[in-house]
């Protein structure tokens, strides 16, 4: 089982890491600061440094029994099993993802439907509604901004499933159902306006996620509506 740093501590962009693992698909750590693709976020990139060169990480995904796979660039060199790494991600990428991330779980709180679906990247972003109207775009983007504005500490929290059990009032707070069966549940805390299962990497504070535009909704079949999101540059927040 590889320990997953990030979800400790999503600012870390380096670690020191020990390998367990290593073919030409993937290379495994002991530890990582690597996300894997999950949840609509894409995987982290980035380099893994030994003393005789650095290996260029393409893509992270999770693989069998627990364990992250960093997939390293067709043709790379290798790292041996017992090699000490240094595992250092694209960070302006990461920091990206993490500000869109945060700002689609606002988006959410700003259109309070299901969620049916969603894709992050380090541009755009898009959150899929099961939403049979339409909303106004410059409302829901004005209402988006202001919850940014606003600057909610943002946090995350381990709760046991036996314990959420026993405090449905914390699963009638919630906009997403927990899953069952797992254990332990990552939950995402915007103070004040939301909470919700979430293994994702989020920013402390809505503040940093900046201004955000909603570029589209789209009507995608009777009851779902596509909303897309960019960063808005061209704006102070
Ligand atoms: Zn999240």
């Amino acid at each position: 089982m590889t320990e997953r740093l990030f979800q400790r501590d999503a600012y870390l962009k380096v670690c020191a890491a020990t390998v367990i693992a290593s073919h030409a698909d993937g290379i495994i750590l002991d530890r990582t600061v690597f996300y894997p693709l999950g949840g609509g976020q894409p995987g982290d990139t980035g380099l893994l440094r030994l003393d005789r060169g650095e290996i260029q990480i393409v893509d992270s995904r999770h693989g069998r029994e627990g364990q992250l796979v960093h997939v390293p660039v067709p043709d790379s060199p290798l790292p041996n099993v017992g090699d000490e790494v240094e595992a250092v991600i694209d960070w302006d990428r990461r920091y990206a993802h993490m500000r869109m991330h945060t700002g689609l779980h606002l988006l959410g709180v700003a259109l309070p439907y299901g969620v049916t679906g969603g894709n992050i990247t380090a541009a755009r972003s898009r959150l899929d509604f099961d939403m049979p109207e339409s909303v106004d775009k410059a409302e829901t983007q004005a209402q988006l901004n202001r919850l940014i504005r606003e600057n909610h500490p943002v946090d995350s929290f381990w709760i046991d499933e036996d314990e959420l059990e026993a405090r449905p009032e914390l699963i009638r707070t919630m906009s997403v159902r927990p899953p069952r069966g797992v254990g332990k549940i990552r939950l995402l805390r915007i103070t004040d306006i939301d909470l919700q299962p979430c293994g994702g990497t989020h920013v402390r504070t809505t503040g940093e996620i900046g201004p955000l535009k909603i570029t589209r909704i789209e009507k995608k079949g009777r009851r779902n509506r596509r909303v897309y999101v960019e960063f808005d540059s061209g704006q102070d927040a």
